[in-house]
């Protein structure tokens, strides 16, 4: 499948090339490597991609979830068009600005006050901030399998000690999932605990969904503690009106937000309690800072005010997830009886090549790599375009017609490698 891919794609091949003179690996961006090298992408119209030799792809990766609106939603455009019209980098606070925040307020009720970033890792490193300053604490829970930025990344094996590119914090490093586990670590870090943070369902750790219970827990506990609850819903906040902390019934103290919220322009944001994030208003003597050049940069702020607030209607979320959830069960039909399986919720979906149940970040790191890559450029091959690892981010413009290809697709993949994947 490797060589198909290499010989079919002599362009992407060479702009790999070029791009080794100047970025590490070729890259900037680690989550889009793969070997032999990946594809140069020179358009986008609806919920098709181009690559740099011509072969045209269902786009299912959806820009790991932050292309939730397809590549060229009208109102979004026609917003970001008549924003770069007036001009971009105004020195000020654009009128956009403020009824974005209004408008990201009011989806997500516990975000009572809110600040921008320019993505999801800046807003999980601030909201630690605020938890760390709020609490006068150190220590931050964490879960094995995590993602929170490139900078707060806690994959299976992860040693706090070795430490990697992670921002330095005392961080504790607890089991996904494990409820008792948790509730032991959160007793045990006692009053030294700042915050936890946690995905409400693993995103990149394989759309593994927390049990409402786990969740529940950790409400609990940080309560009885004084520590902060953090959910980073930068993924997860795509699967309901409201978030996944809506659909639950959970409220944490702060959330993180980022991908599709700004419109498919670089986004982020933090908010929750007013009390706590009260303390970046700058007429307070005791204000803490918070700049960012582009924190509120123009094409963001009006953009992300269309999507939320006249493109991503309730009614356009929930069709979007139903969607979902019927792939991911016709997914498992074609997979019945085989070491494969599709996780996750509404939208957002990933693959894995085992039997084993997958609750946590362990059990998602046993599953088999090359499988993995056998599935991801056998369908590449087919037309439809979706992450190295398995994960599937459904955008709007993504219909009946396309998931029902994709199933059929698997399901002839299913049928020529069977031999190599039971
Ligand atoms: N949190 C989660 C749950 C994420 O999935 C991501 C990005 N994949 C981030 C934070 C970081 O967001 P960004 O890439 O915008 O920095």
């Amino acid at each position: 499948a490797r060589a198909r891919y290499v010989a079919a794609n002599p362009a992407s091949s060479a702009r790999y090339t070029d791009a080794l003179a100047v970025l590490p690996g070729g890259n900037t961006r680690t989550v889009l490597f793969h070997e032999p090298f990946p594809l140069g992408i020179v358009r986008g119209e609806g919920c098709v991609i181009w690559d740099a030799d011509g072969h045209a792809y269902v786009d299912l990766l959806g820009e790991y979830t932050a292309g939730l609106f397809g590549h060229s939603d009208p109102v979004i455009r026609a917003a970001v068009v008549e924003a770069l019209e007036n001009g971009v980098t105004l020195s000020g606070h654009p009128m956009a600005e403020a009824r974005f925040a209004a408008a990201v307020a009011d989806r997500f009720p516990s975000m009572e006050l809110l600040r921008f970033t320019n993505s999801g890792t800046e807003a999980n490193l601030m909201a630690l901030a605020t938890a760390t300053v709020a609490t006068g604490r150190r220590r931050v829970l964490v879960f094995e399998g995590a993602y929170h930025g490139g900078v707060l990344s806690f994959p299976a094996g992860y040693d706090p000690k070795s430490g990697g590119v992670n921002v330095p914090h005392e961080w504790v490093v607890a089991e996904y999932n494990n409820a008792e586990r948790a509730r032991d670590a959160i007793r045990g870090a006692g009053d030294e605990l700042a915050a936890v943070l946690v995905e409400p369902m693993l995103g990149s750790g394989g759309c593994i969904p927390a049990d409402p219970d786990f969740l529940a827990v950790l409400r609990a506990e940080t309560e009885r503690a004084g520590a902060v609850l953090i959910f980073d819903e930068v993924m997860t906040s795509r699967l309901a009106p409201g978030g996944r902390q809506a659909a639950l019934g959970i409220r944490p103290d702060l959330t993180t937000l980022g991908k599709y919220v700004g419109g498919g322009m670089s986004f982020g944001a933090f908010g929750g309690r007013r009390d706590l994030m009260a303390r970046y208003d700058p007429r307070r003597p005791d204000a803490l800072a918070h700049a960012g050049t582009f924190n509120n940069n123009v094409l963001t702020m009006s953009a992300g005010l269309a999507a939320l607030t006249r493109v991503l209607t309730p009614a356009a979320l929930a069709a979007l997830n139903d969607r979902g959830e019927r792939l991911r069960a016709e997914l498992n039909r074609v997979f019945a009886g085989l070491p494969a399986r599709a996780t996750g919720l509404g939208s957002l979906l990933t693959v894995h090549f085992t039997d084993r149940p997958l609750r946590t970040g362990a059990d998602v790191a046993l599953g088999d790599p090359l499988r993995k890559e056998l599935f991801f450029f056998d369908l590449l091959h087919r037309g439809f375009h979706l992450a190295r690892r398995g994960m599937v981010a459904l955008s709007l413009p993504v219909g009946d017609d396309e998931c029902t290809r994709f199933v059929e697709a698997v399901a002839d993949f299913v049928d020529e490698r069977r031999h190599l994947i039971s």
